[in-house]
């Protein structure tokens, strides 16, 4: 019963991650989010059978049918990613409000890094909608007279980012991440958001020293999966190229959210979290 419960939300996340894609796509282009989608090189129609997440991209062979165009990673993996955070999701056994304010944390936290990857841009709306939702998980789980320290202690985490973020005129940091963090702080509290931030940084660094490795395989593949038309422009990252830091920021919390939830005790992140927990 349990697992079967799990796999509807691995299934349903399939689908819910296959819309992101297109909302990730069309959103601040000025397209309506309905009509049907087409391929983007030649804007050939795809058939429904052509839009089974996962299963289209395999069976056509990463290409377009009508031009051979590729077909971007970005898709499998987005609904792949989603499918497995919302079984996660599944098997934290919140209340109903507290799951379905979950699975809406979720589904912006991978909107966000989706488009953050693709233009280095955190989407207000979506922060702030990421940011709600965390604080209905969070307001479900305390008394209303703790609310009034839920959101104070929510803004805790930004703060090193703010500073960042103003120590450097926004090059470093840019303001979308101070509000993604408002998000962490609400579903952490203070000190947990505070070690999701330092987390973040602690991944953003191993990833950036893969990237920045003379290695082109991890190069090749960074810029596989950020955008398969940047191969033809860029053929490896300097110090100075712009690094997204939404995903690494969603990541630390997920990781965070995940280590108090299922009660895991992960030795490196243990570690990690050690002069934070009372
Ligand atoms: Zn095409």
């Amino acid at each position: 019963m349990f697992s079967l419960w799990i796999l509807a939300h691995g299934l349903f996340g399939l689908i819910i991650g296959s819309f992101l894609n297109v909302v990730a796509l069309r959103s601040f282009t000025g397209r309506s989010l309905q009509g049907r989608s087409g391929c983007l090189s030649c804007g050939g129609t795809l058939t429904p059978l052509m839009l089974v997440p996962v299963l289209s991209w395999v069976a056509m062979r990463r290409q377009c049918v009508h031009c051979g165009s590729r077909i971007s990673l970005q898709y499998p993996l987005v609904e792949i990613v989603t499918a497995l955070g919302f079984a996660t999701v599944a098997g934290m056994a919140l209340v109903p409000f507290a799951h379905v304010c979950a699975l809406v944390l979720v589904a912006f936290w991978i909107l966000i890094s989706t488009y953050d990857i693709r233009h280095t841009i955190v989407p207000d709306g979506w922060a702030y909608a990421a940011c709600i939702a965390a604080f209905g998980i969070a307001f479900a789980a305390t008394q209303p007279n703790e609310w009034v320290y839920l959101v104070v202690g929510a803004a805790v985490p930004a703060i090193p980012l703010l500073l960042l973020w103003v120590a450097t005129s926004g090059k470093a940091m840019g303001f979308g991440d101070v509000k993604l963090a408002l998000s962490m702080g609400a579903l952490l509290g203070p000190l947990y958001g505070t070690a999701a931030v330092f987390l973040a940084f602690v991944i953003g660094a191993l990833v950036s020293v893969f990237i920045l490795m003379p290695w082109p395989h991890f190069a090749r593949l960074y810029t596989y999966l950020v955008s398969p038309r940047l191969r033809r422009y860029r053929v490896g990252f300097t110090m100075n190229s712009e690094v997204p830091f939404g995903p690494f920021l969603i990541s630390g919390a997920f990781i965070v959210w995940l280590q108090l939830t299922y009660h895991l005790h992960l030795p490196l992140i243990d570690l990690f979290l050690f002069p934070f927990v009372r």
